[in-house]
C-alpha cells in the first residue's frame, strides 16, 4: 500500500455493516435510510433508463441538473450561480471532496479541519499530499443539554504560512452540530484574513431540527468567492446509493475541481441526473417534511438509548446521535452486535490517529431508520 495511504485500512463502517449481517443486528452504525425516496425522483430515474441518457452525459453534468442546483441554492441560501462555470455534479459529495482536494492542494500544504472528522478527509488530504491541521470540537457534558464548541483561539492558531484551505462540515457528521451564525463568522474572519479557500461540506442542509437553522459559509460577507459549497442528494432524497452530488462556487474555483473531476470519475450516471433534478425541484414543504420525519426518528432513539442508560448529546441534526460509554467505543462496537443485537460506530474512526483517545468512549448511532426498526433497536437495548 502506497505511503499516502498508510493507517487507512478498511473503514469502520463497512465493518460494522459487515458485523450487522453476520450477526442479524438492527443496522445503527453506517448511515443511510431504510425507506425509498420519494416516487417524483424515482419515477424519473427509472423513465430515464433505456433511453440516451444511458450514454456518457456532459462532463460537468446534465444542464438540467447543473440548473436545478444553481435554483436549488439560490431559493434556500440567496446565493445566485451561473450553471455552465459555477456549478459541477460529481459521484456523490465524496468525489466533490476529494476532486477539492486534489485540484486545490500542493504537496505540504495545511488544510484545517475541525476534529471529529468524516473518514474521507483525512484520506483525501493525503492523497492530495496536503497536511490535516485538526481544531478540537469539545463535546456538552455528556447526557445534559448543550452543543459541541470550538475554541476560536485553537481556530485561529492551527492558521499558519502553509494553510490553503478550510474544510468544513455543517451540519456536522458525527456530532450532529450546526454551526451557528457567530461560529461561521469566526471560521469567515479566518479564511479572509489569511486570504484562504473555504471548502464546505453541507450534505446534511436539510436535515435539521426545531431551534437550529442552517446557514451556508458562502452566504457570510466576502465569502461568496472564496468557498466551494458540497452537497448531495443522498441524504435529503434517501438515494445514498446513487451518488449523485455537486459542488458550487466560483468559477476559477469549480474549474480546479472539474480538472481533477475528469479524471477521477470522468462523468456520473446519466439516469439519476434528471431524477436528483427533479427532486431539487420539490416544494418547500417536501424538504420541510424530510427535517419533520427525521426529527421524530431523533426523538424515538434519544428517549431510547436515554432509557437504556446511555448518556446520549442530542444532535440538531444528521442522521446521528451519540453516546458516552464506560471505557473503549471500539470494544463497545464489536460487542453490542453479539451481545445486544445492535450495531453502532465507535467514534475513534473520526478522529486522527493520534489523536483517538480524544473519542475513545464515544458511540455513533443512526436513527434514519424507520419508527418500527428504531423501536427494536431499543427494546434490544433496554433488555440487555
Ligand atoms: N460528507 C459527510 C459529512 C457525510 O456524512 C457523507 C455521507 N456519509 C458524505 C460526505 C458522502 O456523501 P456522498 O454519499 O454523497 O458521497
Ligand atoms: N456518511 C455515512 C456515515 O457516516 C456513510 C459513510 C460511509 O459509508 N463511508 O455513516
Amino acid at each position: 500500500l502506497a505511503q499516502r495511504l498508510q493507517g487507512f485500512g478498511t473503514t469502520v463502517f463497512a465493518e460494522m455493516s459487515a458485523l450487522a449481517v453476520a450477526t442479524g443486528s438492527v443496522n445503527l452504525g453506517q448511515g443511510f435510510p431504510d425507506t425509498p425516496g420519494p416516487a417524483e425522483v424515482l419515477d424519473v430515474a427509472r423513465a430515464a433508463i433505456g433511453t440516451e441518457l444511458d450514454q456518457y452525459p456532459p462532463g460537468p453534468g446534465l444542464p438540467v441538473l447543473r440548473e436545478a442546483v444553481a435554483a436549488h441554492v439560490q431559493r434556500f441560501r440567496g446565493l445566485a450561480h451561473d450553471p455552465a462555470t459555477e456549478v459541477l455534479v460529481t459521484a456523490g459529495a465524496t468525489e466533490a471532496l476529494a476532486g477539492a482536494l486534489l485540484g486545490l492542494l500542493d504537496p505540504g500544504d495545511e488544510v484545517v479541519v475541525f476534529e471529529p472528522l468524516y473518514d474521507s478527509y483525512a484520506a483525501c488530504i493525503s492523497m492530495a499530499g496536503g497536511v490535516v491541521v485538526p481544531v478540537p470540537l469539545r463535546p456538552p457534558p455528556p447526557g445534559e443539554p448543550g452543543r459541541w464548541t470550538f475554541d476560536p483561539a485553537e481556530l485561529r492558531a492551527a492558521v499558519g504560512p502553509r494553510t490553503k484551505l478550510v474544510l468544513l462540515n455543517t451540519p456536522h457528521n458525527p456530532t450532529g452540530k450546526v454551526f451557528d451564525r457567530a461560529e461561521l463568522e469566526l471560521v469567515a474572519e479566518v479564511v479572509r484574513e489569511h486570504d484562504l479557500v473555504a471548502l464546505t461540506d453541507e450534505v446534511y442542509e436539510h436535515l435539521v431540527f426545531t431551534g437550529a437553522e442552517h446557514v451556508s459559509l458562502a452566504e457570510l460577507p466576502g465569502m461568496r468567492e472564496r468557498t466551494l459549497v458540497v452537497s448531495s442528494g443522498g441524504k435529503t432524497f434517501s438515494t445514498t446509493g446513487w451518488k449523485v452530488g455537486w459542488v458550487c462556487g466560483p468559477a476559477e474555483l469549480v474549474t480546479c475541481v472539474r480538472t481533477a473531476k475528469q479524471f477521477l470519475t470522468y462523468v456520473n450516471a446519466g439516469p439519476f441526473q434528471p431524477a436528483i433534478a427533479a427532486g431539487l425541484g420539490l416544494p418547500d414543504a417536501f424538504f420541510a417534511r424530510v427535517a419533520a420525519d427525521l426529527e421524530h426518528q431523533r426523538d424515538l432513539l434519544v428517549a431510547g438509548l436515554a432509557e437504556a442508560g446511555l448518556l446520549v448529546t442530542i444532535p440538531e441534526a444528521t442522521y446521528f446521535a451519540t453516546v458516552r460509554v464506560d471505557g473503549d467505543g471500539l470494544a463497545f462496537c464489536r460487542e453490542l452486535p453479539h451481545r445486544v443485537g445492535v450495531v453502532a460506530v465507535p467514534m475513534s474512526a473520526f478522529y486522527l490517529p493520534q489523536h483517538a483517545e480524544l473519542g475513545r468512549d464515544l458511540v455513533r448511532f443512526a436513527f434514519c431508520k424507520r419508527p418500527e426498526v428504531l423501536a427494536e433497536a431499543v427494546r434490544r437495548l433496554t433488555a440487555a
